[in-house]
C-alpha cells in the first residue's frame, strides 16, 4: 500500500493494530477554518477497509490512496486516482472493529 501521508499505528477494540493516516486521527485545522467537519477514523469494516465518519456519514476509504469513493462514468472510482474500486466503497459502511481514541491526560 503506497503511503502518501504520515501514518500512525493504532489499536482497535479487538486488539488488532492498523496504520491510519494521521490526518484522520486529529482534527484538521484547515477544515476547521472552513467551518466543516474533517473525516475521523472510526474503525475497520468487515472487509478490512478503513472507515471514517464525517458529517454524520460513515464510509470506507480506498486502499490505494486512503481517499473516499466517487461515482463516475465508469462506476465507483477512487476520488484521488480515479482507479476503479470495490463498489462497496460507494455506499455507507459499518464498522466491524471499532477504534476509540485514547484519552491523553
Ligand atoms: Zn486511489
Amino acid at each position: 500500500m503506497p503511503h502518501t501521508s504520515d501514518h500512525r499505528t493504532v489499536t482497535l477494540a479487538s486488539g488488532a493494530r492498523v496504520a491510519v493516516p494521521v490526518r484522520l486521527l486529529e482534527a484538521d485545522p484547515e477544515y476547521a477554518d472552513l467551518g466543516i467537519e474533517s473525516p475521523r477514523f472510526v474503525g475497520l469494516s468487515d472487509e478490512g477497509y478503513l472507515v471514517v465518519q464525517c458529517d454524520g456519514l460513515q464510509y470506507g476509504l480506498t486502499t490505494c490512496c486512503d481517499a473516499s469513493a466517487k461515482g463516475g462514468e465508469h462506476g465507483i472510482v477512487c476520488r484521488a486516482c480515479y482507479r476503479e474500486i470495490d463498489p462497496l466503497l460507494g455506499g455507507p459502511m459499518d464498522v466491524a472493529d471499532a477504534y476509540t481514541p485514547e484519552v491523553t491526560a
